[in-house]
């Protein structure tokens, strides 16, 4: 999906490291996400307590990670991460709970794709700091009981939905985190130029802001592309039109949509008539994976105004119709 997808690319991680924000102040945007983790985590530091497990969900490239790292970091304690394809062995998850210290912050990413065998081992575990583990096979089989330090588990999930209830209660914090409106993205690309010591004016982060699709990871990515440019066809200093030139010639939508956003709509409209229709067939009429227009292209697509979701299916807006320039359908002007 090139430059606008919100799935992180391997050149996106070196320059991360210089950028990514490290403490909640420094965590632009999500206001009520902000104000509840800095009463939650002053209320544990006080105590001297762990802090309550934390889910936090929300599409890709929105700032997950980076919350599960300021988490530890303002808990002063060390941050463990994995994720949920990756704990295939009952034995690789106790491996990392028994590394943990006090006031640690195990980080599993992509929680929905936990094997059940591993999710029995994480109940006693965030419930009472307990590790129960079968070792060998057969008679010889035991089974042995650990304590394990109070620490924090911290849960990443594109899909909140596919978590198992047994699982998704034993929380005491969940976030949603929301799409970025443009005042924030265009802040949060300002000082990721200021840390990278490209100039660039405020007309220019607007630009970049107002094209990243609601995303963090999509503006920076932006930054970095518009920044080579402004380098090889201007003076380096990225202005409003140096932006805009950019942008155009690297395709990206006026209105941050990407490829998959327009086929989805396009399909909408064009196929079913502006609906209502069913995911899995929109999924089938585009190629595309159902699990992927439900976490990533829909949710945007739906805070944008462009598509609503009903009992009966998904239904192209009028908004959707003015931005394509299509005619709407008599049966949906109601
Ligand atoms: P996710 O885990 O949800 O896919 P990440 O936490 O990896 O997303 O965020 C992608 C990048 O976007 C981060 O590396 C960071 O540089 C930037 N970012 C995310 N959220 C924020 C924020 N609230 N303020 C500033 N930058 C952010």
């Amino acid at each position: 999906r090139g430059i606008i997808t919100p799935h992180a690319q391997r050149q996106d991680e070196v320059i991360d490291r210089a950028i990514r924000p490290t403490s909640l102040d420094d965590y632009i945007g999500q206001p009520k996400v902000r104000e509840q983790m800095e009463i939650f985590i002053h209320a544990a530091k006080t105590r001297g307590e762990a802090l309550d497990h934390t889910l936090i969900f929300g599409p890709p490239g929105l700032g997950k990670t980076t919350l599960a790292n300021i988490i530890a970091r303002e808990m002063e304690g060390e941050l463990k991460s994995t994720s949920g394809p990756v704990l295939e062995k009952a034995g690789d998850l106790a491996a990392l709970l028994t590394n943990l210290e006090a006031g640690d912050v195990l980080f599993i990413d992509e929680i929905h794709r936990l094997s059940p065998v591993i999710e029995e081992i994480l109940y006693p575990a965030m419930e009472d700091y307990q590790l129960d583990i079968v070792i060998g096979e057969g008679p010889g089989a035991r089974s042995i009981k650990l304590d394990l330090p109070p620490f924090t588990l911290v849960a990443a999930t594109t899909r909140a939905g596919l978590l198992t209830s047994p699982l998704r209660d034993r929380f005491g914090i969940v976030q949603r985190l929301e799409f970025y409106n443009v005042a924030d993205l265009s802040y949060i690309v300002s000082r990721s130029a200021r840390l990278l010591n490209v100039p660039m004016e405020d007309e220019g982060a607007l630009e970049i802001a107002r094209r990243a699709r609601g995303t963090p990871r999509i503006a920076n990515r932006l930054l970095r592309r518009v920044r080579d440019y402004a380098e090889v066809k201007g003076n380096g200093v990225i202005t409003g039109s140096v932006a805009n030139a950019a942008l155009n010639m690297l395709d990206v939508d006026q209105h941050g949509f990407d490829n998959l956003d327009r086929r989805y709509l396009l399909a909408l409209m064009e196929k079913f008539n502006g609906g209502p229709a069913g995911v899995e067939a929109l999924a089938a009429a585009i190629a595309e994976d159902s699990g992927t227009l439900e976490d990533v292209v829909e949710p945007y697509l739906i805070q944008q105004g462009m598509v609503m979701r009903t009992a009966r299916g998904r239904i192209a807006t009028p908004h959707a119709y003015l931005r394509f320039g299509l005619t709407m359908p008599e049966s949906l002007k109601t």
